[in-house]
């Protein structure tokens, strides 16, 4: 019998395929030798995993009341005398030295050989403290698998083919599954908005996010279909039911050649404005969906992937050969270059083993942690000024909040230039420098930026992350999501008010840019250009050759972001959105 679930389809497409599930939470325990070289570094590791665990257990400790039965408090401090004894500490170094061993294995083995003896002695009360010993072996591993754990590593598991089901994934674990060529993703949290959501619908792979307990019901090898549209998740489909998919899937595949009729005709409204269509990437090999889609050049060159899935971070050179290779790709088309942006959901090992914050979409994120750590920034830098004397490039600021980031990034680049010169460099001229406005305070203060920058570009994923306060990777208040938020509107508007009273170009990233629902409106709003996922650009090029009567549509888009009643709102944006036959 076929079982049914839903959730929130993230990215189209229809996948039908076997599961393969990813357990992450337990405790993997495997041998793994080591080198002689490796020793010492093993024993370290292992060492700062008790130092770890310790702290922990003192948080925990700290947090007990005064009043609280003694027995709680002699418990933590029998687990924390047990960390420092050098008899508990002292046999898993001498292992891994003398066996060459990973520190798991070695903890794990001290532990099965302190219980053995405990099991043996057959004495009741002695027996429990065997319990003791595994709270405080499993505090220790928890502690040196901690970012471990969660994470998939490139060339372990085979995902080609197969729908994985997981409690959530990173974007740095999409990466590594899509070169691998998965068919779907289905994930127990997550939000429309998250890196990995927006990931897979740039690689054009369905996914479901918000299926709660799906690895309770579903096994590794079920067969599984999900309509990444819906959000539908049935397990063990009828055959009818897959056959009424693979119809569906044949006719948005049809539907996709048609689009392609329209790769060369220039995005020009039936009335004669031109908007200019450009791509967003988030790495080098995106070009050539780019070059499918025939969009204008980059708009947005999301560079965190540079950091992902390795343990140290990028220097000068990688950067300054992948954004040379992408310049060369691009033959002359613009090429909007964001600095990283690392922190919420984007970690990297690096930011991961840094950052220990209690709320990271308000914390150290994108120019936040650049200016604060120039080791992370500087060589990006470099590496941009460099690669930019071999094709035009932009650069673009993330998660601005005030404009001394921008003054700062300013002089910072202007010593990155007088730098590279002295060192004999060639170094680009005519960078343009512009702002990512994704935050209110930043929309709110458009105008302010404006003077500072050279364009502006609207990142509506965070804009309506921070202005509805709703965490985006979170699927509990994902129903709180809402692009048409009058709030979210009134600042669009005022970004672009801004930029065409400073003449400096404002565009938009964000993924409410490449949804066919809101191109109108936003041309209405007076915005003319779009970056967005090259696997949108064509759909989105419809629309606006199907669009006339800008005028009209400005004075309806005007209302509809001021209307407050909800029926209203929907009779206007279907007015909008009705294709000029329609309107008569
Ligand atoms: C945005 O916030 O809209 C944006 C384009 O940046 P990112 O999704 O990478 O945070
Ligand atoms: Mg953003």
């Amino acid at each position: 019998m076929s079982l049914m679930f839903n959730g929130i389809g993230v990215s189209r497409g229809i996948g039908i395929a076997p599961t393969r599930l990813l357990i992450r939470d337990k405790l993997e325990i495997r041998e793994r030798s080591i080198t002689k070289a490796r020793v010492k570094a093993e024993i370290k590791r292992f060492d700062q995993a008790i130092e770890t665990a310790k702290k922990e257990l003192e948080a925990v400790s700290a947090t007990i009341p005064a009043d609280a039965a003694l027995d709680i408090t002699s418990f933590i401090e029998t687990h924390l005398l047990m960390m420092d004894d050098e008899a508990f500490v002292n046999q898993p170094r001498l292992t891994i030295s003398e066996q060459l061993v990973n520190a798991e294995w070695a903890l794990h083995q001290h532990r099965e050989a302190i219980i053995k003896v405990f099991e043996d002695m057959d004495d009741p009360y002695l027996a429990t403290r065997k319990n003791d010993i595994n709270h405080v072996a499993d505090a220790v591993l928890h502690a040196l698998q901690h970012g471990d754990k969660r994470r998939i590593k490139a060339g372990e598991q085979e995902w080609e083919g197969v729908i994985v089901v997981a409690d959530d994934l990173t974007p740095a674990d999409t990466v590594v599954m899509q070169t691998q060529g998965v068919a779907g993703f289905i994930t127990e949290t997550g939000g429309q908005l998250s890196h990995t959501a927006i990931l897979a619908r740039s690689l054009g792979i369905p996914a479901i996010v918000g299926v709660h307990s799906a690895r309770r019901y579903l096994r590794d090898g079920d067969m599984v279909l999900m309509d990444g549209n819906s959000g539908l998740v049935a397990a063990d489909p009828h055959e009818k039911t897959i056959a009424l998919y693979r119809k569906r899937q044949r006719e948005q595949k049809r539907a996709t050649r048609e689009l392609e009729k329209l790769r060369d005709a220039p995005a020009v409204t039936a009335c004669g404005t031109a908007i200019n269509l450009y791509a967003n990437i988030e790495n080098d090999d995106d070009i050539r969906a780019l070059r499918r889609a025939n969009a204008l050049g980059v708009g947005l060159y999301r560079t965190e992937f540079l950091y992902m899935n390795r343990e140290d971070i990028p220097t000068e050179e990688e950067h300054f050969q992948v954004y040379s290779k992408i310049i060369r790709a691009l033959k002359g088309s613009a090429f909007t270059i964001r600095t990283v942006d690392l922190g919420a959901d984007k970690q990297s090992r690096h930011t991961e083993k840094s950052a220990q914050e209690r709320n990271p979409a308000l914390g150290l994120r994108g120019i936040r942690r650049c200016l604060k750590e120039p080791a992370l920034f500087v060589p990006q830098l470099r590496a941009i000024l460099r690669a930019a004397a071999r094709g035009p490039v932009n650069i673009l600021l993330p998660m601005l909040t005030n404009v001394g980031e921008v003054r700062q990034t300013r002089e910072l680049l202007e010593q990155v230039r007088a730098a590279l010169l002295e060192e004999g460099h060639k170094v680009g001229e005519g960078i343009k420098l512009g702002g990512m406005i994704e935050v209110p305070s930043t929309a709110i203060a458009a105008d302010q930026f404006a003077r500072e920058l050279d364009f502006l570009s609207i990142g509506t994923n965070d804009l309506i992350q921070y202005t509805l306060a709703i965490d985006r990777i979170d699927d509990h208040v994902n129903y709180l999501y809402d692009p048409l938020h009058p709030a979210v509107l009134r600042l669009i508007k005022m970004t672009i008010q801004a930029g065409k009273d400073k003449k400096v170009p404002v565009s938009m990233c964000g993924e409410m840019a490449g949804d066919e629902r809101f191109i109108r409106l936003l041309m209405g709003l007076g915005l003319r250009d779009f970056s967005m996922p090259s696997n949108s650009l064509l759909a989105a090029k419809k629309v606006i050759l199907g669009t006339s009567k800008l005028r009209e549509l400005r004075k309806l888009s005007d209302s509809f972001v001021d209307e407050t009643n909800s029926e209203r709102r929907a009779a206007v944006l279907d007015k909008i959105n009705a294709s000029p036959a329609e309107e008569h």
